[in-house]
Order: C-alpha cells, then structure tokens, then sequence
C-alpha cells in the first residue's frame, strides 16, 4: 500500500510542469492529510487516554491496598500497543500528503518571485497588477482577443497571434 502510495507521489511530483497534474496532486493531498490527521488524532490521542488510566489504576490499586492484581490495567497496557501503531500510520499519511508538490501554488510562487518588484522603481506589485502602481510602468500586456497576460515587451500575443 505505501509502495503504491509513494511511486504515485513521485510520478506527481516529476510532473510538478504539467498544469493539469494540479488537481489530482491537490486532491491526493487533501485525501492524505485528512486520513492522517484522523488516524493520528485516534492512535496518538488514544494512546495518551490509556497511558493515563493506566496510571491512574496503577495509583489507585496501591493506595486502596486491594488484594490480588488489577486486572482492568491489562486494557490500556495492551492497548497502547497498537493504538501508537495507528497514529504512526496516521503521521506516516499526513507526511506524504506533505511531501506533494502543486502545481497550482508552484508556478504562483515562480510567478511572484519574478514579479516581485517593479523593474523600473524597485515597488512591490503583486502577479495580478498591470501596471505598476507608483510609477504606471506597465508591467504585463493582456491581449484584447484572447485576455491572455503577455510580457510588455512582447508585440504578438503567445497564444493567438494577435497584435498586441
Ligand atoms: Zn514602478
Ligand atoms: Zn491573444
């Protein structure tokens, strides 16, 4: 099962480029961090409950001075076992989930880091500004036939053609 996971992490992270690649990653994320979160939350959180019955009886059972041995402790005591192995499953999940790269939020970092300053005052724009707004530099041409955004030095639109 975690082989599987892990190769079909890795085919999705190889193709980090591919725009379409996106959604799946993003939906494979979310999946991931929810079942591990949730597993997590049982195993770890259930091993904590049965660490303190267990010392609570463990108290209990030495300050009343009741004969013969508490038997009720063997439920947390054998519990705690396998509910660590749950929230180590659950945190191994939510690790993988981590490890997806999307596309989506990939190319807007790559996008802010080369629009983070405007080329011609140093200002902070944003990837959605047109022109700058402190000294009108046009920093991106959007084309009047198709609304693509193009570089303000290209003359023809990159996806029609069209003059820009
Ligand atoms: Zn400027
Ligand atoms: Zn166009």
């Amino acid at each position: 099962m975690f082989e599987n996971l892990r190769e079909e992490i890795r085919l999705l992270n190889s193709d980090v480029k591919n725009v379409s690649n996106s959604k799946k990653a993003k939906e494979l994320r979310q999946k991931l961090l929810t079942i591990g979160g949730i597993l997590m939350a049982i195993g770890f959180g259930g091993a904590f409950l049965c660490f303190i019955s267990f010392a609570l009886i463990s108290v209990s059972s030495v300050n009343s001075l009741t004969t013969g041995f508490p038997t009720q402790i063997l439920i947390p005591f054998f519990l705690i076992i396998p509910l660590s192995v749950v929230g180590g499953i659950g945190s191994t999940l939510t690790k993988a989930g981590l490890s997806i790269v999307i596309t989506g939020y990939t190319s807007n970092l790559v996008e802010e880091t080369v629009w983070e300053k405007c080329p011609n005052c140093g200002d902070k724009i944003t990837k959605d500004e047109l022109f700058c707004n402190k000294c009108g530099r046009q920093l991106r041409k959007t084309c009047s036939q198709c609304g693509t955004v193009n570089d303000p030095s290209d003359n023809y639109c990159k996806k029609c053609g069209n003059r820009l």
